[in-house]
């Protein structure tokens, strides 16, 4: 029996694919890259926000029509917040599985596998944490990797579903993380990227952060590799990474720091503590501790009550702090979250042409910051070659998976999946170009 996941949302649920992909594989079935090969197809949703909910539907309802002989489950995040809605407006769809339900999955596949694999060996629990050391495929390009060091968040920003659909912050242990990493590293992977809702956070349903712990310790392994961080909440920046990250190069200066906003007011209705003063004083303190820093970022738009005078505040803190990268979302009015009843709506077309302000002005300043690497040898991760020329696509340090610009290397033939020293000749864009040092 084959079957193809189409993974939507975050890195967080490509990690959640790849775990399910292994399950899968450890019960018989077989894993292909395509709907069209497949015998069930199985649509890892995304419930997040309006704008990803409707994704989700809209994908798994035209597979269906594409291949209305073929099974279609949706399983994940929209269906752990809709399940029984899903259920019945639904009809079409062969199945739904919860985040917590792979008992279900297996079942909903299990007819027509022959011998069934033993129990509990492929990842019957919902916490995969058997599932950990078996991950084999991966979705993203050779060499890199996510690692997933918690589930859930426990910050309850009031404009998010997340807490309600994957619950409270639960950290895996950091032995565990390092056992998978180091089963990683071992088949050649050498990017690390470790994700989680809030991976600053990592640690506290013990009573304690531990993620510069947990990074010490992975630095503690040997060999050559990037250890690269995403999702740091800046009201609780580990400054000490700061140290860790000028003594081991292996640890990219690539911090992700989801700021949301700059106006104080709005912060605080969002329920978060920071302010454009202390959040520029963050990025202040990050460059004048480790120059070569990239720091992305993320706002969010249009939330209630978010005036002109506000949106003023959030451009100059854009402004004065030229931000590496930036992603620019419009809030989403979510059902079950703190901000739903919130007054003074802001109309979508406000928020829209906000949205879009802030991300005129961020192309300027990433490009300003892009014109600093040229002149510069990087190391530099190959993830494919564009066809037909010789001319292969990578990143740099100053560069996460799939959201910020690439670096084109002119080459004749390099290996995907490894890391190669390259000139950086000019900027095209918010790309570098590049040909070998
Ligand atoms: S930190 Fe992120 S995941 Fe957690 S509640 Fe806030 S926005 Fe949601």
């Amino acid at each position: 029996m084959t079957f193809f996941i189409e993974s939507l949302g975050c890195a967080k649920n490509q990690v959640d694919s790849e775990y399910l992909i292994a399950g899968l594989e450890a019960r018989g079935l077989r894993w292909v890259g395509s709907p069209g090969e497949a015998e069930i197809i199985i649509v890892n949703t995304c419930g997040f926000i309006t704008s990803a909910k409707e994704q989700s539907i809209q994908t798994s309802l035209s597979l269906k029509n594409r291949f209305p002989d073929k099974k279609v489950i949706m399983l994940g995040c929209l269906v752990q917040r809709y399940g029984a809605e899903l259920q019945r407006e639904m009809e079409e769809i062969d199945g739904f599985v919860g985040l917590d339900d792979r008992q279900s999955l297996w079942q909903l596949v299990s007819s027509g596998v022959q011998g069934e694999a033993e129990e509990g060996s492929s990842g019957a629990g919902a916490s995969g944490k058997d599932l950990v050391t078996s991950r084999r495929r991966f979705l993203s390009f050779p060499g890199s990797a996510y690692v997933k060091v918690a589930e859930g968040c426990s910050n309850h920003c009031s404009y998010c579903a997340i807490p309600l659909i994957r619950g409270e912050l639960v950290s895996r242990r950091s032995d565990e993380i390092l056992e998978e990493i180091e089963e990683l590293l071992g088949r050649g992977v050498v990017e690390i990227v470790l994700i989680a809702q809030d991976l600053a956070s990592y640690g506290r349903d013990r009573g304690t952060r531990e993620l510069t712990k947990l990074v010490e310790s992975v630095l503690g392994l040997e060999g050559e590799f990037w250890l690269r961080l995403l999702y740091l909440h800046p009201d609780h920046f580990p400054w000490d990474l700061l140290d860790l990250a000028v003594s081991d190069s292996r640890l990219l200066p690539y911090f992700d720091i989801p700021f949301q906003h700059a106006s104080k007011p709005v912060l605080s209705r969002m329920g978060r503590s920071g302010s454009a003063r202390t959040y520029a004083a963050l990025v202040e303190g990050i460059r004048n501790r480790i120059p070569r820093a990239v720091i992305r970022s993320t706002f969010l738009v249009g939330f209630p009550g978010e005036s002109d005078e506000d949106m003023e505040t959030l451009l100059s803190f854009q402004r004065e702090c030229s931000l590496d990268w930036v992603g620019v979302f419009v809030y989403s009015r979510e059902e079950g979250t703190p901000a739903y009843g919130l007054p003074a709506r802001v109309g979508r077309k406000v928020a829209e042409a906000r949205k879009r302000v802030v991300e005129q002005a961020q192309i300027a300043i990433s490009e300003s910051r892009l014109d600093r690497q040229v002149g510069r040898t990087l190391d530099v991760l190959v993830e494919e070659p564009v066809q037909g020329k010789r001319l292969y696509l990578g990143r740099a340090y100053l560069q996460a998976p799939e959201v910020d610009g690439l670096v084109v290397v002119k080459a004749d033939t390099l290996e995907p999946g490894r890391i190669y020293p390259v000139r950086i000749e000019r900027r095209a864009g918010i790309d570098l170009e590049a040909s070998l040092a």
